[in-house]
């Protein structure tokens, strides 16, 4: 259930009360791809990194270990010892981006495995037996995430499929919660908008799934490959069509700048790798800019990653010591690397959600535009 605590513009500070407890929103989600943050971080970490929810892959998990291990593991929460909301995916996404050899067709997608090879069948119905498998506390409905740019007649063809799979997986998902050995028989629903950067048909799209009383409403199919702007101009165009009294998730976004920006046009929730992967790299975020750990600069540098930071990577080592490691490729650095980045995300939610309980959203989102994409 979604309670909406206060506006500020288009901006929302809310609670989202879920099976696995209430998420504070605006929300950022750590993604947990195989059931683990890539650079070895535990869901135990994550309690000392102000994450809320844990995001997990469908697709991942279907092929390893396989969704009937970890449900007679006692599913997500138990196997991966996250006790908060775990949202999975659908693994449309991923059968689109990595799979090869797909075919579509109105019951579903025929794909081979990027593991093996091995011949898969995934639909609507297949989606939820997985997500419901996985014991996850919200669920996301299966749809084909189109690339930018797309054809329009294509397009338009596609969402409506979306709709109908959508459709299903609404049945499908009654009657898993209605099964005498189903993990979370709470589980929730996500619809998911699509229409490529198409306005009208996007628009359209949302208004019709709108009126399927869903649990949330995500917008999938951007970040992959249209500019930032382009974006901005979508969220405010399906906005005053999305559900208010629903949560609103934008998938796989993105830079603080891009989060900071969504959240301004009324956007609650995100997630991205973006945090984990960065910092894998060296690229750490900070109050003032983004760094390049990896540069001369920091070889006799003290101080810690962000001196305003209050994350337990700040508190203990300094920028000579995180560049020796990852430099020296010891798993530690990518490991501190990884926590700093994701608390920093996590924090710039709780100021976020701080700056508007505080009516000063405005001014927080001014100033911090303009600095956080800055390298340094
Ligand atoms: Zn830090």
């Amino acid at each position: 259930m979604y309670k909406l605590i206060k506006t500020e513009g288009s901006a929302r500070r809310a609670e989202f009360i879920t099976p696995h407890g209430t998420v504070q929103t605006p929300a950022f989600m750590n993604v947990a791809t195989c059931g683990a943050i890539k650079g070895a971080v535990s869901a135990l970490d994550l309690k000392d990194l102000k994450c809320q929810v844990q995001l997990c892959n469908t697709y991942h998990l279907h092929l390893r270990p396989g969704d009937k291990v970890i449900k007679q593991l006692g599913g997500l929460h138990k196997f991966t010892r996250w006790d908060g909301p775990i949202l999975t995916d659908s693994g449309g996404f991923q059968v689109f981006s990595l799979a090869k050899l797909r075919n579509i067709k109105e019951e579903g997608v025929y794909f081979s495995s990027h593991i093996d090879g091995r011949k898969i069948f995934m639909g609507p119905e297949e989606s939820m037996q997985i997500q419901s498998n996985l014991g996850s506390t919200i669920a996301m409905a299966f749809d084909e995430c189109i690339e930018n740019p797309a054809p329009y007649d294509y397009t338009k063809k596609s969402i409506e499929r979306t709709v109908r799979w959508l459709e299903r997986c609404k049945k499908e998902m009654t009657r898993l919660n209605s099964l005498e050995d189903t993990i979370n028989k709470e589980q929730m629903l996500f619809g998911i908008n699509q229409g490529s950067t198409y306005k009208d048909l996007r628009i359209e799209h949302m208004k019709t799934i709108a009126d399927l009383d869903l649990d949330g409403y995500a917008i999938g199919g951007l970040a992959v490959g249209e500019p930032a702007e382009v974006m901005y101009e979508i969220i405010e165009a399906v906005e005053p069509y999305a559900p208010k009294d629903k949560i609103r998730y934008l998938m796989g976004v993105g830079t603080p700048v891009n989060i900071l920006e969504a959240v301004y046009r009324g956007v609650d929730l995100f997630d991205c790798v973006m945090p984990s992967r960065n910092a894998r790299h060296g690229h750490l975020f900070t109050k003032s800019g983004i760094i390049n750990i990896s540069n001369a600069k920091y070889e006799l540098d003290d101080t810690p990653i962000d001196s305003q930071c209050q994350c337990p990577v700040c508190k203990n080592f300094s920028r000579a010591y995180i560049r020796h490691l990852l430099k020296s490729g010891e798993m530690l650095g990518m490991r501190l690397a990884v926590m700093h980045n994701l608390y920093f995300y996590n924090n710039l939610m709780e100021e976020i959600r701080n700056a508007l309980d505080n009516g000063e959203f405005e001014s927080y989102y001014r100033h911090y535009r303009e600095i956080l994409g800055k390298r340094i």
